[in-house]
């Protein structure tokens, strides 16, 4: 059996404590490697290798620096298959969605951050006839990152490129449920030339390495990605020691569709909004709000669509859809449609488990349309992150905004509507950090990225995420 390991001081090596966990492969719900269980001592160790590598990095000219993050971004690019389809078999995603989307924002990631701190500039106010104030953004020192398993490398790529861009240096955590692009970019880092040090990943559990993490006195910031609970538990644990935090955490994320929306767009998009990558993506909008106008017209053409949605292996070129990350997830999701069906929902189409030959034991589920839900109930409350959605008629404007916004997340919102005044007035009221009026997960990576509410504190993407990793310091002088 394949034992991945941790990469700490420009090496590969194995946990201090030499245990090791589980590693399933979501298609079939077989054993396929095994990870590092490590613990504080191997943290310990990679904050040491960070101290040393921190005099060299920080101070290496930007020129330099850029170059190497040019070439990670280049390493992935060269070893693309092997990504994917490490990425794929890991999670249980389409390889074709691996492909076209995980690992080539990997690279676009690295690629842009490497480029972007080129043209990261010092701000300076002048007070006329008194002086003039500069402001330096130097690297924080020594930063957390810490991702979850849905986006892999491409959430994991999306805090450290920025971090190391900005002259950091990193302790890495993937997801213990998704380890394995993580292991690779160790490889592709020291083939970039990237000192000893600089980048750290440990592997293991939230519980003992991401803990870890977040307590050690002298990794001065977290970037973390993941569920609110968790968010909220970092949060506790951080504050006392005034660290630097990022939270990007959960969704339930509402799209809007009003009755004059552009039907045949929409409802292709919304197919990706809603499944996508099993449904487990932060950004989906498992909430459909229709107008009543248009309910039945789009409740038959989606539910004809989704009952047409290929379900199998990651392999299969005619998977659109394959395995949910893990079976505690499966049974987590398939929870919520009990409970759906408890709280007075009907299940459209979808609903159970699926079983593609040779792959009895993976972990598929159908695509599941409920509808009949109340707006407040449970299912509509509280984030599923599955291929679960549930659609609710509406009549005006005011009514579909109180129900949108009724949850305690306020990540992205999508609104459908060919009327200009409306989308901009339900983009501003929406309770919502990213929106997008006529479209789904469209990113520009120069843009703010982050959510509202029990969403998250803070953004990332472009400057937002490189003032994040340094601190600002102002110097006056008097003329
Ligand atoms: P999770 O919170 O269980 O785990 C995320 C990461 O945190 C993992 O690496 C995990 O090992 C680590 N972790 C767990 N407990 C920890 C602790 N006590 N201290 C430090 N680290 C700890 O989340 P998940 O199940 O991996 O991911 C799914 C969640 O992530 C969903 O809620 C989803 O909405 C959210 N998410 C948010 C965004 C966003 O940009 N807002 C993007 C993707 C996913």
């Amino acid at each position: 059996m394949e034992k991945l390991l941790n990469f700490i001081d420009g090496t590969y090596r194995e946990p201090v404590n030499q245990q090791y966990l589980d590693n399933y492969e979501p298609a079939t719900g077989k054993i396929y490697s095994l990870i590092p269980d490590s613990d504080e001592k191997d943290v310990a160790l990679a904050v040491e290798a960070a101290e040393k590598a921190f005099p060299v990095w920080s101070k290496m000219p930007i020129e330099e620096r850029s170059a190497i993050l040019v070439r990670v971004s280049e390493g992935i690019q060269k070893r693309m298959d092997e990504f994917v389809a490490a990425e794929s078999r890991d999670n249980g995603k389409p390889v074709s969605l691996a492909s076209h989307v995980d690992i080539p924002r990997a690279v676009s990631n690295f690629h842009f951050f490497a480029t972007a701190i080129l043209h990261f500039a010092s701000e300076s106010h002048v007070m006329e006839g008194e002086g003039f104030n500069y402001t330096t953004r130097k690297a924080i020192g020594i930063v957390g990152c810490i991702s979850p398993w849905n986006l892999p490398l491409y959430l994991f790529s999306w805090k450290i490129a920025p971090a190391l861009a900005a002259g950091n240096c990193v302790i890495a955590k993937p997801s213990e449920v998704t380890p394995y692009t993580a292991y690779l970019l160790g490889k592709v880092c020291e083939e970039a030339g990237m000192p000893a040090g600089v980048l750290n990943i440990i592997h293991g559990l939230g519980a003992s390495v991401g803990d870890a993490i977040v307590k050690h006195p002298k990794i001065k910031a977290i970037s973390f990605t993941g569920g609110t609970k968790t968010g909220e538990y970092i949060a506790r644990t951080a504050a006392p020691m005034f660290k630097k935090l990022s939270l990007e955490l959960g969704g339930k994320n509402p799209n809007i569709i009003f009755d004059d929306c552009d039907f045949n767009v929409m409802l292709s998009t919304t197919m990706r909004s809603s499944f996508a990558n099993q449904g487990q993506i932060c950004l989906c909008g498992s909430r459909i709000f229709i107008q009543r106008g248009i309910y039945d017209k789009f409740k038959d053409a989606f539910v004809e669509r989704v009952k047409d949605l290929t379900v199998s292996f990651p392999t299969d070129p005619k998977a659109k859809m394959g395995a949910l990350v893990s079976l505690p997830h499966l049974e987590k999701v398939m929870s919520y449609i009990e409970l759906a069906k408890e709280e007075g929902g009907t299940v459209l189409t979808g609903g159970g488990r699926i079983f593609p030959e040779g792959h009895e034991n993976g972990y598929y589920l159908q695509p599941t349309v409920i509808e009949g839900l109340k707006y407040d109930c449970r299912t509509n409350q509280e984030e599923i992150f599955g291929p679960v959605v549930t659609l609710t008629p509406f009549d005006t404007e005011e009514e579909v905004l109180e129900m949108a916004n009724s949850t305690q997340y306020g990540l992205s919102a999508t609104i459908w509507t060919n009327d200009l005044k409306r989308a901009h007035r339900v983009a501003d009221e929406v309770h919502a950090g990213i929106v997008w009026i006529n479209a789904w997960l469209v990113r520009d990576l120069r843009t703010p990225f982050g959510g509202v509410k029990s969403s998250g504190v803070g953004r990332e993407g472009g400057w937002e995420a490189l003032r994040f990793f340094t601190e600002a310091k102002n110097i006056f002088v008097k003329y």
